[in-house]
């Protein structure tokens, strides 16, 4: 059991925002960056070296994939730079020789991707598929009955939303795509860390992120299909870095250190982290919609096992936020809007609330290790404050 104590996770409950870096990763970046500060791409002996141990760790990203071809690994700087180039890259495969393609996207896709959509496929180009209210899910039959019109050149499905922790039927989707021969996009970031990696590098294009692991900020990564689209895939362009797919000197130090946080949870045992956190969110889930009369939303379809989507019955989520952080618990208003301010969130509008419900909602999201007393303390919390 790692010893997080000096991180002042005690009542953190935002690890879909953010997760504090583990000792093992912490070591790994600093050793890197004093061993191995050299320019990977440089000539003399030292950087060499660091050429090397990046491609090893290629070599292992690969492996935790089971993907035998480490030149399908393109390490970026994170989930945003990895899905805004996807889309990128996925707009030019629909525009090719003038070919008139559509993208499908679900409706809940992370910003990171939405916004991509928004700027790089308007209009036609991107088919919006919709999701059940009370699951929270897509549904495969649209994926599959889209298809069938035989103009869908690309499918992008999040694996697990990051406001409401839905799982989306990502793999079923997946083999739909596999089958009619149609590049298949996943944003894993949530799902990899939290459940097996099985099935997730067979053949499908994956985004993860270094910090959301524990690995720290700076790093994530892009898994290619083993069959590469006509478009050759690039990220940012000027240099031939990443087999000639990202430019950009490369974070050695943040690369390392991911790593070490994807090994640590490789080690750690997921089913029984899952079993008990879980456990604590339900519990959570009951008392608060006993006593605080709140709505839990997603509950009706799978989820994560650390995420908790509520809408409260009364008052502003700032200002509930505001009171839980005085008090120690750190929490999220979602990307919703916050007191009527800012855009509304596209998930909850999908999940059915209107504008001003979304400003009654706050997202809870632990982390491998938050202790019981940490929930109890977080329930009880929230019923003083609701008696203020
Ligand atoms: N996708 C999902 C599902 C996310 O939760 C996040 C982070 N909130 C991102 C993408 C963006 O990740 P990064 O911070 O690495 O850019």
């Amino acid at each position: 059991m790692l010893d997080l104590s000096e991180f002042g996770v005690e009542g953190y409950f935002d690890y879909n925002a953010t997760a504090p870096m583990i000792p093992e990763a912490r070591a790994a970046w600093w050793e890197t960056e004093r061993r191995h500060w050299q320019n990977p791409s440089s000539l003399y002996r030292e950087a060499g070296a660091a050429k090397r141990l990046l491609e090893d760790l290629r070599e292992e990203l690969a492996d935790f994939f089971e993907i035998d071809d480490p030149e399908r690994v393109v390490f970026t700087s994170g989930a945003t730079e990895t899905n805004n180039a996807v889309i990128r890259h996925f707009a030019e495969i629909a525009t090719t020789d003038g070919e008139r393609g559509r993208v499908l996207i679900s409706c809940i896709e992370h910003p990171s991707e939405a916004a991509a959509v928004a700027k790089w496929l308007p209009g036609k180009k991107a088919h919006f598929l919709d999701i059940d209210p009370l699951t929270g899910m897509i549904d495969p039959c649209e994926v599959a009955e889209e298809i069938a019109r035989g103009d869908v050149v690309a499918v992008s499905v999040i694996a697990a939303n990051n406001e409401t922790g839905v799982l989306q039927p990502w793999a079923e989707v997946a083999t739909l795509c596999h089958e009619a021969g149609i590049p298949f996009h996943t944003d894993a970031v949530q799902w990899i860390g939290r459940f097996s990696l099985d099935k997730l590098g067979a053949g499908n294009y994956v985004t993860g992120s270094g910090h959301k692991l524990g690995g720290g900020k700076g790093a994530g990564f892009l898994l290619l299909p083993e069959k590469e689209a006509r478009v050759p895939f690039h990220s940012l362009i000027g240099g031939p870095q990443e087999n000639g797919r990202r430019a950009g000197t490369e974070n050695l130090p943040a690369i390392a250190a991911m790593l070490a946080a994807l090994r640590n949870q490789e080690e750690s045992s997921l089913e029984s982290v899952a079993r008990q956190q879980s456990a604590l969110r339900d519990e959570f889930e009951a008392r608060m919609v006993r006593e605080l009369g709140v709505r839990v939303l997603g509950q009706g379809g799978p989820r994560l096992w650390n995420t908790s989507l509520i809408v409260l019955s009364q008052e502003k989520n700032v200002k509930w936020l505001a009171r839980l952080s005085q008090r120690g618990y750190a929490v999220s208003t979602g990307s919703a809007c916050s007191a009527g301010r800012g855009n509304p969130s596209a998930v909850m509008a999908a999940m059915g609330l209107d504008y001003e419900e979304m400003g009654r909602v706050l997202r809870i999201s632990s982390g491998p290790q938050t202790k019981a007393e940490e929930w109890v303390g977080l329930s009880d919390a929230l019923l003083s404050i609701s008696r203020e």
